[in-house]
């Protein structure tokens, strides 16, 4: 049987074809893992006509080797991006493709100079990242188990939750409950916000007490076989006044009517419009202040963004986020996430936590 990287090399070298691309350099760790199965931190590597070369140095010659199969492995002597330059300076390719958000000034001069007569560069953002999009069924069996494991520490966690309770307890517990079923590590930096912090989209624990008579917003996510799940659910600490239960109804509605959009050719744009579209029927559009969602694998924020007007169209085996919200300065916020597969005629939730609101 072939491994899932070589046949994912075949797939990159042929678009390399149609970009008319001699080689590409890679230098972001995911892409390098996904090509290759390096886990490796440090290391770049060259995908050219002539074969795959992974440059790393004596840290992780040893790992790059055990990790990878029919791939050359070059130990780096003078300095990383000296080196990869000299790879491409051996191989005299012509046009060489690289990524300008993972590449900086200091390092592209540097691997410009060693090559130097080697070819023209040329700024080719994404390539693996598209090939990332479609999800093989060995990378949705681990995001599946990824997703029921985030949903499993979120339920747990909700026992703690109790007026008196500190934010960063909860965070810490979230991150050891993680670790103690098996993850290998949180995806993202846990947010736990209560209160008026809840109103802030990105709040990270604090000191602060969860008080009674309180929104608490819980976005965690694990990392499991190497993908990434991301959840969120809302609690209410006490008897929900109506207001915030309509508001929790107006988030929960969005969500349902985005996840309701999703198929294989629909726009991405059309998904977060569906979201946009409910919250504008309760009047709080406005306060629905980030995009629906973003894809989800080796990353946590990857291929494609839901955001407003997006024109990509969703494919099947596409694994992304809903997560609509709605945020009131001073008072709280409301954000309900799901991990949602494109599948070949709908969509399947791989989250499961209810979506109910939760009062504590
Ligand atoms: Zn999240
Ligand atoms: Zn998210």
């Amino acid at each position: 049987m072939k491994s899932p990287f070589s046949e994912r090399c075949r797939k990159l070298k042929k678009q390399l074809e149609a970009s008319e691309l001699d080689a590409l350099l890679v230098t972001k760790r995911s892409n390098w893992y996904y090509l290759t199965g390096f886990t490796g931190d440090a290391g770049a590597l060259v995908v050219s006509r002539k074969g795959i070369t992974l440059i790393t140095d004596g840290r992780f010659t040893v790992q790059a080797k055990a990790e990878t199969a029919g791939i050359r492995v070059l130990l780096q002597r003078k300095g990383l991006y000296e080196d990869t330059g000299e790879v491409l300076k051996r191989q005299a390719v012509k046009r060489i493709g690289f990524d300008p958000q993972q590449l900086s000034v200091a390092q592209w001069n540097t691997v410009r100079k060693a090559s130097r007569g080697a070819g023209a560069w040329v700024a080719s953002s994404g390539l693996v990242e598209t090939l990332r999009m479609r999800k093989e069924s060995a990378e949705l069996t681990a995001m599946r188990k990824a997703a029921l494991l985030a949903g499993q520490v979120l339920e747990g966690v909700l026992k703690l939750l109790k007026p008196g309770v500190r934010e960063t307890e909860i965070g810490a517990e979230i991150e050891y409950q993680m670790r103690k079923q098996g993850a290998a590590g949180v995806s993202f930096e846990s947010i736990v916000a209560s209160g008026p912090r809840s109103a802030l989209p990105h709040a990270h624990p604090t000191a602060k007490r969860v008080r009674k008579n309180e929104l608490v917003v819980l976005d965690l996510g694990a990392i499991l076989h190497h993908y990434c799940s991301d959840i969120t659910r809302t609690i209410y600490v006490g008897r929900t006044p109506p207001r915030i239960r309509n508001w929790y109804q107006a988030v929960k509605e969005a969500q349902q009517a985005a996840i309701a959009a999703i198929r294989p050719g629909v726009m991405c744009g059309d998904v977060d419009a569906a979201a946009r579209q409910v919250l504008a029927g309760y009047g709080l559009d406005q306060y629905f202040v980030h995009s629906t969602g973003h894809g989800l694998g080796l990353e946590v924020h990857e291929e494609p963004r839901l955001a407003r007007g997006q024109k990509r169209k969703l494919e099947a085996g596409n694994v992304i986020t809903i997560e609509p919200g709605v945020y009131v300065a001073g008072v709280g916020g409301i954000r309900i996430e799901d991990d949602v597969l494109v599948t070949a005629t709908s969509s399947e939730v791989l989250t499961r936590v209810t979506r109910d609101l939760i009062e504590l």
